[in-house]
């Protein structure tokens, strides 16, 4: 990557996550140097959210190591909390609340003072336009604006590194494209990790893929490397299948 430092702003090691004996994910390790854009692919269940909760510091390992700025998030939890901003799975947390007193209640945590928060929260609410529905309760919006608000908590300190968890799920086509393009802006100062299931998201954004089955590593390479015959989808469809049965028979089905 051209002009972009080689310091790891987001680095896993040896992760491994066991919920009693399921292995839920299993020796990962990778590092996202400093402003590039990472689609963590996979399946559904492959463990990118178990994954995303252990570097965002909300789950802890069951082996290995997260660090983010190269602070271990599992000792450096305030510190990594100022220079991470995390989208999870199903939106903002919180949400009885209203988008403004989500983002005061953020900033306070943040420890921005009373100008910073008001001077952010302004700012931010023009970017992912939010001015209509700020003093709604988050429960009553639509999942387009939940999602804008989850974004808003994300982005309103201004943090350096970026973790989102299937963040254009429940979003219409525009939305997607609105999306896009706002992560593509945020690329250009930001490190980024994001996590999907649609190929078509790696195509728009990434600048590298990290794909990942039954809680394992299978790939780490650009968008371009993965493509077999220019697309996509066999690549994926070849390393996510191995060890499930390829096609599911009739008998089988009603057996079950
Ligand atoms: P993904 O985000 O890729 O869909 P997850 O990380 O959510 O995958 O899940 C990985 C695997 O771990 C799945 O098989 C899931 O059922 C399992 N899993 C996740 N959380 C728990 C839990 N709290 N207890 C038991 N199994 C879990």
């Amino acid at each position: 990557m051209e002009g972009k430092s080689e310091k790891g702003m987001i680095e896993a090691k040896g992760l491994s996550k066991y919920y009693g004996p399921f292995v839920a994910i299993r020796d990962i390790s990778f590092s996202i140097p400093e402003g590039q854009i990472v689609a963590f692919l996979g399946p559904n269940g492959a463990g990118k959210t178990t994954t995303m909760k252990i570097l965002t510091g909300y789950l802890a390992p069951s082996e290995g190591h997260a660090f983010v700025a190269g602070l271990d998030v599992a000792s450096n939890r305030l510190e990594v909390a100022k220079k991470l901003g995390y989208l999870p799975e199903n939106g903002p947390l919180y949400q009885d609340m209203t988008p403004l007193e989500l983002l005061r209640f953020f900033a306070e945590a943040r420890g921005l003072d009373p100008d910073q928060t008001r001077e952010r929260i302004d700012r931010i609410t023009r970017q992912t336009s939010l001015q209509d529905v700020m003093e709604k309760p988050i429960d009553k919006l639509s999942r387009g604006y939940r999602q804008r608000v989850g974004l808003a908590q994300a982005l309103l300190h201004d943090p350096e590194v970026l973790i989102m968890d299937e963040p254009t799920m429940g979003l219409d086509p525009n939305q997607i494209r609105d999306f896009r393009n706002n992560i593509r802006a945020l690329g250009k100062s930001k490190t980024i990790l994001l996590s999907t299931h649609i190929l078509q998201e790696v195509e728009a954004v990434a600048d590298r893929v990290l794909l990942v089955h039954n809680g394992a590593l299978v790939f780490d390479g650009t968008p371009e490397e993965l493509k077999e015959d220019g697309s996509l989808e066999k690549p994926f469809y070849r390393l996510t299948n191995e060890g499930r049965p390829v096609s599911i028979t009739a008998t089988e089905v009603t057996a079950q």
